[in-house]
């Protein structure tokens, strides 16, 4: 039985000038759509108690068609992808009401924040394909040339097509379905690593290697920040900072998603299967005692601990892992992340420690390593039984450090002698999209 999973390719999208504002006027419309898929909604539910369906507003988006040329120019299937997203929102928002969490009804979007569309329905037919040459056609919309500057699988494949605004650029992303290998069974790990979650450090592997922490110099930013909130509101300086500021934040998530995918491809490459925390317990766990510190420093105000955790990416470090691990045959497992750091990983007993502490000790093997190296063992443990790299003391010492800014800048191809170091990794690789 073969597996298959979803892949998107991004590529960077070209457009004429007034293709542009073409596609700036269109999107302006389905925003409007949104809104009053929305407004259609919550009236019909006030007035009625009536609930109103993805396909109800489908059938208006007929009607309108009739009736106004505008719409009717584009095609139909660009016009549902607000009503689809609308309708995914409610059906999220229901879910987090089932579920007993924060309900976060669906809000009305401004222009500025909607952007972009997608067509799921035919995609194959929008794409035109010449060589390395791409372009997107779609009845109602300026063509989207794009450059294939890698491999796609075969149009059958084609899911879903994007075109999105991003501060810096358009973007066309096209998502196809793929086939994978089974995962190995637990039974076949060879070489497993398990993986704290941290703050220090962004990482730490039960191999003893960490991850620096990524670091944002705000500087800058606070600057343009100050400069942005002095402009008079709707002027023209304000709208050309808040875009320089959008800018920067765009290319700071570019970079920080480069090396996200570079740390990935790297730690699927050299081991077999990677347990993680699972996050979403852990967020509880640790918010509920209140243990986003840092070490050397009191425990930070709440906000600013969040920012740093936030800072880190671990959930999309997760995600990449997970999809790489899928197409390589490999393994991630997610282990529950009570009591890591607490736990010794050399004998099991419970050794309590205060978050400042830094260093684990135990007074029953004798075991004294690193705290979060402690927690990475712990992990490892869970998933895979026996912790890799042995329990010996002092192997924290001898950390070696992944460092992915590194690696990153120019992508350097993998140090030979690691498995799958074969493979290329060529400059269009940092901008591979989960
Ligand atoms: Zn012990």
């Amino acid at each position: 039985m073969t597996r298959s999973t979803h892949r998107t390719f991004r590529f960077p999208a070209r457009l004429s000038r007034t293709g542009h504002a073409r596609l700036e006027t269109v999107l302006g419309l389905l925003c409007d759509l949104y809104n009053a898929g929305l407004e259609h909604r919550v009236g019909a539910y006030h007035r009625q108690r009536q609930s109103v369906s993805y396909f109800d507003q489908c059938k208006q988006i007929t009607a309108l068609r009739r009736e106004e040329p505008e719409v009717s120019a584009i095609d139909v299937r660009v016009l549902r992808s607000p009503l689809n997203r609308l309708n995914k929102a409610f059906g999220a928002f229901f879910r987090r009401v089932r579920n007993g969490e924060k309900p976060g009804f669906p809000r009305y979007r401004s222009k500025r924040r909607y952007r972009g569309f997608e067509i799921d329905d035919r995609p194959q037919s929008v794409i035109k394909r010449n060589g390395n040459r791409g372009r997107v056609r779609i009845k109602g919309l300026p063509p989207i040339g794009f450059k294939i500057r890698r491999e796609l699988p075969e149009l059958e494949r084609l899911q879903t097509v994007r075109v999105v605004r991003t501060a810096r650029r358009i973007e066309v992303q096209l998502v196809y379905r793929i086939d994978v290998p089974e995962p190995i069974g637990i039974e076949q790990v060879r070489h497993p690593v398990g993986i704290d979650w941290g703050v220090a450090s962004r990482l730490t592997l039960s191999t003893g290697e960490t991850v620096a922490a990524r670091k944002i110099d705000r500087s800058a930013t606070r600057r343009l920040q100050r400069k942005l909130s002095r402009a008079k509101r709707g002027s023209n300086s304000r709208r050309k900072r808040r875009m320089t500021l959008a800018r920067i934040w765009q290319r700071a998530r570019e970079r920080n998603r480069g090396q996200l995918h570079e740390l990935a491809r790297t730690l699927v490459s050299r081991f077999d299967a990677i347990a993680l925390e699972d996050l979403r317990i852990l967020n509880m766990v640790r918010s509920a005692r209140g243990t986003k510190d840092q070490p050397g420093s009191n425990v930070r105000a709440k906000a600013g601990l969040n920012r740093s955790i936030h800072e880190q990416s671990w959930a999309t470090l997760s995600q990449l892992l997970v999809e790489k691990a899928e197409r390589a045959g490999r393994r991630v497992d997610f282990v529950a992340p009570h009591h890591t750091s607490q736990d010794c990983s050399g004998c099991g007993r419970r050794v309590p420690k205060k978050l400042s502490v830094r260093t684990h000790r135990c007074d029953g093997c004798g075991l004294e390593l690193d705290r979060d190296l402690n927690a990475a063992r712990n992990v490892s443990r869970r998933a895979y039984g026996s912790p890799p790299g042995g329990t010996e003391p002092g192997a924290a010492g001898e950390a070696l450090s992944i460092d992915a800014e590194r690696r990153t800048n120019g992508c350097k191809t993998l140090e030979p002698g690691d498995p799958g170091s074969a493979r290329p990794v060529g400059p269009q690789s940092c901008t591979e999209a989960a």
